[in-house]
C-alpha cells in the first residue's frame, strides 16, 4: 500500500508537470499572439497610411518616370514616418492601367513580430504581412466649379479627336458647335454678376452628379471676358514662358477650371454627368472662352462616380 501511494504521488507528480508545462505553453502563445495581432494590426494601419499618402499623385502616366519616382519617394518618406524597415520601390505596385495611365497603387508591408514566451516551444518570430491598395475615382461631386459646361457628348468628341484649344463659350447665334454657355449653379436666378464672381472664383457651394440645373440666358460677354483675363493674371508659374499653358502647367493654377459636364433634359435644363478640368487660354474674341482639357485630382469629395471626365479623387479600394 506504502509503496502503491509512492507511485501514485509520482505519477501526479507528471501529472501537474504536464499540465503545468500545457498551461504555460498555452499562454506563451495566447500573450504572443495576442501581440502579434496588435501588431498586424499596426501594419495594416502603416500600408492603409503609405497608400493614402501617395493617392493624391494618382493617375499616373504609365511613361512618366519623373511622377512615378515622386510616387516611390512619398511611399517610402510615409514608411519611415510609420516606422516601417525594410521598404523598398518593390513595395509599390502600380495597376488598374486605363488609356495608358496607372490608376491604382498597392503597397506591402511586411513586420516581423518576436514573440517572448513562445520561444521556449521554437517560435522565434511571427511574420506579418499586409497590404493596401488606393484607387483614382472619378470625383461626384465638387466645390468650386465654374458656371460652365459642354455636353458629355462634345466632351467624348474632343477627347476622342486629342483636340487641343477647344472653345467652350461662343457668342449668341452662334452654338452650332454643341450648346455652350453660362449655367446656374444655385436657386437664384443667376444674374451677371453673379455669373462672373463664379467664373472668377468658383462657386462656394457643392455640385453634384444627377443635380439639375437651369441654364442662364443671354450671351454675358464682359462677365466672360472680365473673368477670363482675372483668372489669366493670377498665374504665376513659369514666368517668361506664357505662364501655365497645355505643354505646362500646375494642376492647382487659378487658370484651371472645374467645368460642368451634363446633359440637356429640356432646353432650359442641364443635369450634371460629371466634371471636368479645364486649363483656361486666352482667346482672340471676348465672348469665347478657351482652354484645353487636362487631368487633374483632388484630395476630398464626398461623391465619386462612375464616369470619367479628368478630375479624380482617390480611395482605399482593398
Ligand atoms: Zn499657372
Amino acid at each position: 500500500m506504502k509503496r502503491l501511494l509512492k507511485n501514485e504521488s509520482g505519477a501526479s507528480a507528471i501529472i501537474v508537470a504536464l499540465v503545468m508545462t500545457l498551461i504555460l505553453t498555452a499562454s506563451a502563445l495566447a500573450l504572443d499572439i495576442g501581440a502579434a495581432y496588435v501588431e498586424a494590426s499596426n501594419t495594416q494601419n502603416a500600408a492603409d497610411a503609405i497608400a493614402l499618402s501617395v493617392g493624391r499623385y494618382l493617375p499616373v502616366d504609365e511613361n512618366d518616370s519623373l511622377k512615378i519616382n515622386i510616387v516611390l519617394n512619398a511611399a517610402s518618406e510615409y514608411a519611415q514616418k510609420n516606422e516601417v524597415e525594410n521598404f523598398y520601390p518593390e513595395n509599390v505596385i502600380f495597376g488598374d492601367v486605363k488609356d495608358g495611365k496607372f490608376t491604382s497603387v498597392t503597397i506591402s508591408v511586411s513586420k516581423t513580430s518576436e514573440t517572448r514566451l513562445a520561444k521556449i516551444i521554437g517560435v522565434d518570430n511571427i511574420e506579418i504581412l499586409k497590404s493596401a491598395t488606393v484607387s483614382a475615382r472619378p470625383v461626384g461631386s465638387i466645390t468650386g466649379a465654374v458656371p460652365l459646361g459642354i455636353t458629355e457628348e462634345a466632351y467624348n468628341n474632343v477627347i476622342s479627336t486629342g483636340e487641343d484649344h477647344v472653345i467652350i463659350k461662343v457668342g449668341g447665334g452662334d452654338g452650332d458647335t454643341g450648346f455652350y454657355g453660362f449655367v446656374v449653379l444655385d436657386d437664384s436666378n443667376g444674374n451677371a454678376a453673379l455669373l462672373e464672381k463664379w467664373l472668377k472664383y468658383g462657386y462656394e457651394g457643392e455640385n453634384y452628379v444627377g443635380q439639375s440645373l437651369p441654364v442662364a440666358t443671354g450671351n454675358k460677354t464682359s462677365a466672360a471676358r472680365d473673368a477670363v483675363e482675372y483668372r489669366l493674371s493670377l498665374c504665376n508659374h513659369y514666368v517668361g514662358y506664357g505662364g501655365c499653358i497645355i505643354d505646362h502647367y500646375v494642376e492647382d493654377c487659378p487658370r484651371v477650371m472645374y467645368i460642368l459636364i451634363y446633359s440637356f433634359t429640356d432646353s432650359r435644363t442641364v443635369q450634371i454627368v460629371g466634371f471636368a478640368p479645364f486649363l483656361l487660354e486666352g482667346s482672340p474674341s471676348d465672348d469665347e472662352i478657351q482652354g484645353s482639357f487636362i487631368y487633374t485630382n483632388i484630395s476630398y469629395t464626398d461623391r465619386i462616380s462612375e464616369k470619367d471626365f479628368g478630375i479624380y479623387t482617390y480611395r482605399l479600394t482593398k
